[in-house]
């Protein structure tokens, strides 16, 4: 009998162990995201959409595909109204004759959360009208059909990419229109992998400062490790690109600044995810590297450019572009492109492009890592995703407003070539 109750206890206890083990780890796994074993603590989560209480009875307008939405993901293209009506079938069917539509605002959100947008139906005696049809449309994705309640309210829910729009209402001959605002979802991440600085001591990068919030935040972040911002704006392409690479190569990170102040600021396509001082502890001290150059030892497993190759990968990128400057009589010594061929062979269209666009030298080598086998884009090539080097030509250590220019095109091609701006 004592047997038994032993048992009995010792199974309690080991089930209350398990319990706590596991809620640990719950915990632990919010706000840390390991990967291969490192740290990569989320500093920063902006929520700061809005979200009103849910009733059962709305339908959907945006991106997402479940049953009830009016989607346009995926495809690319835009829902034509006809073909995306849906009507609510309601057996309350209004006899008064709409007046007036009050409580209409304009409505705005972050990508990826849901924002309701409402109104008011009354009568000519300023009664609320219950069971009037309301017909709302987002112009450019889609129209529902919705029905006032009680209170004569009619409801829509929408989720849209970033971008602007104009969301119009109709309830028999009485309509109107707000604006619906859908911003990008930001967030910062530090990695933890075993280097960190204070950028702000190269005198360069803290004259160079646009006045952006994210900057400030991404430069505070090297005290820390190495800032990652990921912006999303919709479900399009994912793109990686870095700067900084080089602690002595400025103008690429200064255009990095000024690429993210655009790209926190705009409505943007896609995924960008965007690493602007790769090697913060040799930008701190304005020196190229500090123990090993970080663009010749991205094939060794361990090192800190061969875990960003295994993050463009681990994130399913559609494209890598790494941005470095180059000095006069150095290699390669000019405004240039680099790509390669195989076996990620979009790599040479996007080099092709990105000359072109910017009127810089290109060079295509037939194989990833035919120069150097440690190359960061070239190893990131090897996987199979396109991947290309582009650099400006000044002296280490400065920074122009041309080669700031012609750094920053390279980037915004970059993106252009994958539809993310
Ligand atoms: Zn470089």
């Amino acid at each position: 009998m004592k047997k038994r109750y032993l048992m009995l206890a010792l199974i309690i206890l080991m089930f209350s162990l398990s319990v706590v083990s596991a809620s640990e780890n719950v915990s632990v796994a919010n706000d840390t995201l390991a990967i291969d074993g490192d740290g990569l603590s989320v500093i920063e989560e902006p929520n700061d959409s809005i979200i009103e209480s849910g009733n059962s009875d709305v339908g959907l307008i945006g991106d997402s595909s479940s049953e009830s939405n009016l989607s346009d993901s995926g495809s690319g293209t835009n829902v034509s109204s006809n073909n995306a009506q849906t009507t609510d079938d309601k057996s309350v069917v209004s006899k008064a004759k709409p007046a007036k539509v009050t409580n209409t605002k304009d409505i705005s959100s972050t990508y990826g959360t849901v924002v309701y947008y409402k109104v008011k139906v009354l009568d000519k005696a300023g009664k609320a009208i219950e069971g009037q049809k309301v017909s709302f449309t987002i112009v450019g994705k889609g129209t529902v059909t919705k029905y006032t309640d009680a209170n004569g309210i009619a409801m829509v829910s929408c989720n849209c990419s970033a971008g602007s729009y104009v969301i119009k209402y109709k309830a028999d001959n009485v309509t109107g229109s707000n604006t619906y605002t859908v911003k990008n979802k930001i967030s910062l991440t530090v990695l933890k992998w075993g280097i960190k600085g204070d950028v702000t001591k190269n005198k360069l990068i803290k004259k160079n400062m646009p006045n952006n919030a994210w900057v400030k935040k991404i430069v505070a972040a090297t005290k820390k490790g190495i800032p990652l911002l990921t912006i999303k704006g919709g479900s399009g392409k994912v793109v990686f690109m870095t700067a900084g690479v080089h602690g002595n190569e400025i103008s690429s990170q200064v255009a990095a600044m000024k690429m993210i102040n655009y790209l926190t600021k705009h409505p943007i396509k896609g995924t960008v995810y965007f690493m602007p001082f790769v090697n913060v502890k040799a930008i701190s001290k304005k020196v190229r590297y500090t123990d090993k150059d970080f663009n010749r030892i991205a094939d060794k497993s361990g090192t800190i450019p061969n875990k960003i190759v295994k993050l463009v990968k681990k994130y399913k990128c559609d494209a890598y572009g790494d941005f470095h400057t180059t000095k006069p009589g150095g290699v390669p010594g000019k405004n240039i492109v680099m790509g390669s061929k195989t076996p990620a062979t979009q790599s040479a269209a996007l080099t092709k492009y990105i000359a072109k666009k910017c009127k810089v030298n290109q060079r295509i080598y037939k194989y990833a890592g035919q120069q150097y086998p440690g190359g960061i884009n070239d190893n990131v090539n090897k996987l199979g995703i396109p991947a290309v080097i582009c650099e400006v030509m000044l002296p280490h250590n400065t920074v122009t407003t041309k080669t700031v220019k012609t750094s920053y095109n390279m980037m915004k091609y970059f993106l252009k070539f994958n539809s993310a701006i």
